[in-house]
C-alpha cells in the first residue's frame, strides 16, 4: 500500500500514487498563483482608512 502524504488516499502501486500526487503538485502551483492574485487584489480593495 501507498499512502498519499497530501490527502492520505491509498494506492495499491508506487506508479498509482505516483500519478495521483501529480494532481497535487498542480494543486499547490495554482493555489500559489491564486494566493498571488488574491493577494494583490486585497490590496487593491483595502483602503488605508
Ligand atoms: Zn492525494
Amino acid at each position: 500500500m501507498h499512502q498519499c502524504y497530501y490527502c492520505d488516499q491509498l494506492f495499491g502501486s508506487k506508479e498509482e500514487l505516483y500519478d495521483h500526487v501529480e494532481v497535487h503538485s498542480d494543486i499547490e502551483r495554482n493555489k500559489e498563483i491564486m494566493d498571488r492574485k488574491k493577494e494583490s487584489t486585497k490590496n487593491r480593495g483595502q483602503s488605508p482608512d
